[in-house]
């Protein structure tokens, strides 16, 4: 329960390290600007605060970033484990009837000419007499 406690929720974690890191550095920054300003270089100053800015917010981003994708990985798996996949795919049983019924029985044709019902048995259209040969496959 103790790990549980100390990682759980590790992606939000990260992010609020992120937060908290960014918010550290820039007053870190703000100190160190405060001090080279006593000293009497305020250009040199400006300078140092601005990169050092730049910086933290870049590697904050990074931190942020990567807590994110922790944070999306985590919900994925918690979907993929909610998810019911014996509804997604239909036992094979019910399958097979299913293809069963799509196939006509005796090889079932109509008739190019009057349209009537053909069966693959038989020599003639039993309505207009037209040769099964010249019976075009539906
Ligand atoms: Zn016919």
């Amino acid at each position: 329960m103790l790990i549980d406690f100390l990682f759980k929720n590790s992606g939000s974690r990260i992010k609020h390290l992120a937060v908290a890191v960014f918010g550290v550095t820039m007053l870190f920054l703000f100190l160190v600007f405060i001090i080279i300003l006593i000293s009497g270089q305020f250009l040199y100053g400006i300078i140092i605060l601005c990169i050092g800015f730049i910086f933290a917010w870049i590697f904050s981003i990074v931190i942020y970033a990567f807590g994110e994708l922790c944070e999306s990985v985590f919900e994925i798996k918690e979907i993929l484990k909610k998810a019911d996949y014996s509804s997604m795919m239909p036992p094979k049983k019910r399958t097979s009837q299913t293809n069963a019924k799509a196939i006509p029985p005796s090889n079932a044709y109509n008739c190019p000419k009057c349209g009537a019902r053909v069966y693959g048995n038989e020599n003639f259209c039993t309505k207009c007499g037209a040769k099964i040969s010249q019976i075009s496959h539906f």
